[in-house]
């Protein structure tokens, strides 16, 4: 067996040699060191090794050109036919076979690395109906097969009786076969699907017997150990991604599990969006507790300016009342009067009548203020049973009106109307003449109490009324009304 392998004859003179090492230095074409690994193989093994345009592809060639890029070795491909392929292994030289099956007369001169690809065989018939009903191979049955390939190998010794017809490589044997002169071939499963995928002529043909599945390995001459050992350590520094990356692109059989393009960007839009969303619902989050927080600041603010009983200011209320733009403004073009009113004799009513009459009284007075004096400006309870308005005013004249109104009429019949007590008040009424006076509300409150205090000391039940008119002076009493 091995003579036949050694010493089939080269029929064909195609040889073609093929310096390719050109991965470490520009000038590398033509660079031939001691260390350049002579790749061999053949040159028509689609998709394991072939030339096309006078270039060596195919997946065994990409693989030995990793492997030179990964071990800095430089690599030279020669791709002959296959019988070819072989005899240059007995030759003398730093060459690896890139890829073939073990056979056993090939160990006597091989001496095999590792385990590269997988790789099987099977019978293809001519889809004819006559070929077809003739199952296997038969005696005397005429196979094509490549001349030295393991095919031929397997062919002849398990059918010794078959007529095998040997073509230099795949390509001539495909091409006869599609001639028509040949209806039965072993080609490798690989080789024929490769070239089926390109040629739909070759639908003529279909595997009826697959024969055997082994592995291709890397070899060298039989006896070089020391390259046989640099071939193994080089093969065990190939990256397998890329191998399988190789093994996917012309044998479609691996997944290589690489991310597709659209993936990246797909997962940067759906981050976008969700942290886009995740911001707008932050936002709106914020939003929504920023009102919230000034409804409720704003309701604070409210309880600390009203007085809670009467739902009228308080002492505070009435004191950022007085700063308002609103009364900085009115004091400009109008006259005010501050009114201190202070009930009589209240703790009376609450003593024969109970605290809570005295609330009421209060509450009623406070809503009489607030609905009936179109005129107040501020309107406020200052504590216990005493009462402090803010009004716009023209005149004197119009304060005294307002004045006997507010006396006489509103203060008891309110109390009169909605608690049934006839509750009268003394009161401190200041005019102030916006124009001369600059007064602070304090200065103007402490006047208009002096008033009040001599409306109760004058008998209670009566208004005493002033009007300030300079800075700094002294309120001068216009009338007391009782
Ligand atoms: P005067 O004529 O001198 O003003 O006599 P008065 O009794 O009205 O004055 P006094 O200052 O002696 O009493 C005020 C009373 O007001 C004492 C207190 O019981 C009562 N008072 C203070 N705050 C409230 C309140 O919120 N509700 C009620 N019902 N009474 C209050
Ligand atoms: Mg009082
Ligand atoms: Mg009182």
């Amino acid at each position: 067996m091995t003579h036949m392998l050694l010493h089939q004859p080269a029929a064909g003179i195609l040889f073609i040699t093929l310096l390719c090492a050109a991965f470490f230095s520009s000038n590398a074409m033509s660079a031939f060191d001691d260390r350049t690994l002579t790749v061999v193989n053949s040159h028509s093994w689609k998709p394991f090794a072939f030339v096309e345009n006078g270039k060596p592809k195919g997946l065994l060639v990409d693989y030995w050109r990793v492997y030179g890029e990964v071990n800095n070795v430089p690599i030279q491909f020669v791709l002959s036919d296959w019988n070819q392929s072989l005899e240059h292994m007995t030759e003398p030289g730093r060459k690896v076979h890139a890829g073939l099956l073990y056979s056993s007369s090939r160990d006597h001169y091989l001496d095999y690395t590792l385990p590269l690809f997988e790789i099987s065989s099977s019978l293809y018939v001519l889809n004819d109906s006559d070929e077809l009903k003739i199952k296997g191979i038969l005696p005397g049955m005429e196979v094509g097969v490549v001349r030295g390939g393991y095919e031929e190998e397997y062919i002849k010794y398990h059918y010794p009786e078959a007529s095998v017809i040997s073509f230099n490589n795949n390509a001539k044997l495909i091409e006869s076969a599609l001639n028509g002169e040949i209806t039965r071939m072993v080609l490798d499963t690989q080789v024929a699907t490769y070239y089926l995928s390109q040629d739909p002529d070759l639908h003529r043909f279909v595997p009826i017997e697959s024969l055997y599945t082994n592995m291709i390995y890397a070899a060298v001459s039989e006896g070089d150990q020391a390259l046989h050992d640099e071939i193994i350590s080089g093969i065990g520094k190939m990256p397998e991604v890329e191998v399988a990356r190789i093994e996917q692109k012309w044998l479609n059989t691996k997944q290589v599990f690489t991310i597709p393009n659209w993936v990246l960007p797909s997962v940067l839009t759906v981050f976008a969006i969700v942290a886009l969303s995740y911001i707008f619902l932050l936002r709106q989050i914020v939003r929504r507790k920023t009102r919230d927080l000034k409804a409720l600041n704003k309701t604070l603010e409210e309880y600390a300016f009203t007085d809670s009983l009467t739902g009228l200011l308080n002492r505070r209320g009435l004191e950022r009342k007085f700063e308002s733009k609103q009364v900085r403004k009115l004091m400009k073009h109008q006259q005010l009067a501050l009114l201190m009113i202070d009930l009589d004799y209240f703790k009376k009513i609450n003593d024969k009548l109970g605290h809570l009459k005295g609330d009421e009284v209060l509450v009623s007075l406070g809503k009489a203020f607030k609905h009936t004096l179109t005129e107040g400006v501020a309107i406020a309870r200052l504590g216990g049973e005493e009462f402090c308005l803010l009004l716009e005013v023209e005149n004197q004249r119009q304060l005294d009106v307002l004045m006997e109104y507010i006396h006489r009429r509103l203060i008891p019949s309110a109390s009169q109307h909605e608690v049934g007590l006839h509750v009268t008040a003394s009161i401190g009424a200041l005019l102030i003449d916006t124009q001369k006076t600059d007064c602070s509300l304090d200065i103007l409150m402490h006047h208009a109490d002096q008033l009040m205090y001599r409306a109760k000391e004058g008998g209670r039940n009566r208004v005493v009324t002033q009007a300030l008119s300079s800075k700094a002076a002294q309120p001068k009493p216009l009338c007391v009304a009782s």
